[in-house]
This record gives structure tokens, C-alpha cells and sequence, in this order.
């Protein structure tokens, strides 16, 4: 079920218990400010997930309340994801679901890395 973004942080979500390690996932990466781990239901070759440590819906709330060093720190670690995932070359696309319209189901912000093939337009 698509979630409603504007809710308060639930500390049970599944992506929560990952970043405890209360669940298992392979885990491509981790620092200070975020982990990856693969999708469990790849879309591309290449599907990873990239969280970012602290509690946050949703792009919309870790926007609005982030530090400045959680936002660069988390951007960071896209980027460095993305590029040790070998998909710089030939080119990759990074998606955020938001709410309900989005289709965004876990509620604990995460950005989707997805390469490995050509991805084709997606502008809906
Ligand atoms: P959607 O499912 O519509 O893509 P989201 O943007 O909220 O919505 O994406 C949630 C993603 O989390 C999905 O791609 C799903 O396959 C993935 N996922 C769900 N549970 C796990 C898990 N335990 N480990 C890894 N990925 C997961």
C-alpha cells in the first residue's frame, strides 16, 4: 500500500530494521550519513537502494529538515554509490517515490540506482 509522506517517522519500517541489521540485506555500502543494499525485486541489472541514517519519511521531510552536512553527506554517498556500481558509463537514472501518487510504499526515504540497460524515457 502506498504510504502517506506526510505521516510522523514510524521506527518500525522495513528499511528501518535494516539499518539495525534487524533484517538482513546485502549491503553494497555504508558510512556516516547513509547505507545501500540491493533491491529485492530488481528493476534493472543494477537496483540498489541508497538511505540515509537518519529518520526521514521522505525526500519532502529530509529536504525540510536535514542538516547541511546530512544532505551533502547523503548526496555524496549516491554519487559514490553510483559511480562504484561501475554505472557512470554508460549512464544510470536515480528515482525517489513520494506519497501516495508516486507509488512510494516504505516510509523511510530511499533513492533507487537503477543501470545496467538501457532505461528507455520515463518522464510519467
Ligand atoms: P515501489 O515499491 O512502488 O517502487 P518504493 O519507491 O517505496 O515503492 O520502493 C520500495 C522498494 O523497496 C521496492 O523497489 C522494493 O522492491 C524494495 N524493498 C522492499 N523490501 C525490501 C527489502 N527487504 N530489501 C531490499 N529491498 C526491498
Amino acid at each position: 500500500m502506498p504510504i502517506d509522506a506526510t505521516l510522523p517517522y514510524d521506527d518500525q519500517n522495513i528499511f528501518a530494521k535494516i539499518l539495525r541489521d534487524e533484517i538482513p540485506s546485502s549491503r553494497v555500502y555504508e558510512d556516516e550519513w547513509a547505507i545501500a543494499f540491493h533491491d529485492i525485486a530488481p528493476h534493472a541489472p543494477t537496483h540498489i537502494l541508497v538511505i540515509p541514517r537518519g529518520s526521514y519519511v521522505s525526500w519532502d521531510d529530509f529536504s525540510a529538515r536535514a542538516s547541511e552536512a546530512e544532505i551533502a553527506g547523503f548526496v555524496r554517498a549516491v554519487g559514490h554509490v553510483a559511480r562504484e556500481a561501475g554505472a557512470v558509463e554508460p549512464g544510470y537514472r536515480l528515482l525517489a517515490n513520494i506519497g501516495p501518487d508516486a507509488g512510494q510504499e516504505v516510509p523511510h526515504l530511499h533513492v533507487h540506482i537503477l543501470a545496467g540497460k538501457p532505461l528507455g524515457p520515463m518522464l510519467t
